[in-house]
């Protein structure tokens, strides 16, 4: 069965679209730490992140770093903050998160609840950013 990032890759599953190019797709995490959180996952459906073929690997870090740059044009911050945790869905993805502090990034919190249109506005904005 495929996981749900396939879904959403295939259209089967709505998600708030950041970036797309042929191997990696970039859209809204659905319950962010923080206004821009992303995650960056590769199309191949592989579960472990460091299980994926090393150019691959290496791609999926400039792909993200693009994203990360246009989040932080849209999401005021300090940094874009880089996470790794795989545990919910296994589907290897990097998170993307706008912080100022180190607790920001922390898992733990509770997350935002944005409406759809919030949700709308901020994709928008940052995919704006990405095609200057
Ligand atoms: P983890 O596998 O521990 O890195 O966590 C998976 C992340 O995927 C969590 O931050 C979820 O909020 C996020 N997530 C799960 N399902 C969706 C979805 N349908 N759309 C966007 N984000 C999702």
């Amino acid at each position: 069965m495929s996981s749900i990032f396939t879904k959403i890759v295939e259209g089967e599953i709505p998600s708030y679209k950041i970036a797309e190019d042929e191997r990696f797709y970039a859209f809204l995490d659905i319950n962010p730490l923080a206004k821009g959180h992303t995650l960056v996952i590769p199309k191949q459906e592989v579960d472990y992140l460091f299980d994926l073929d090393d150019n691959l690997l290496a791609d999926m870090s400039v792909f993200s770093k693009k994203v990360a740059r246009a989040i932080e044009k849209v999401i005021p911050c300090s940094r874009i903050g880089v996470a790794v945790l795989g545990l919910e869905v296994p589907h290897a993805h990097i998170h993307l998160i706008p912080i100022n502090s180190e607790a920001d990034i922390s898992f733990s919190r509770p997350k935002l609840k944005l409406s759809r249109e919030e949700f709308m506005d901020i994709a928008a904005r940052i995919r704006q950013e990405l095609n200057q």
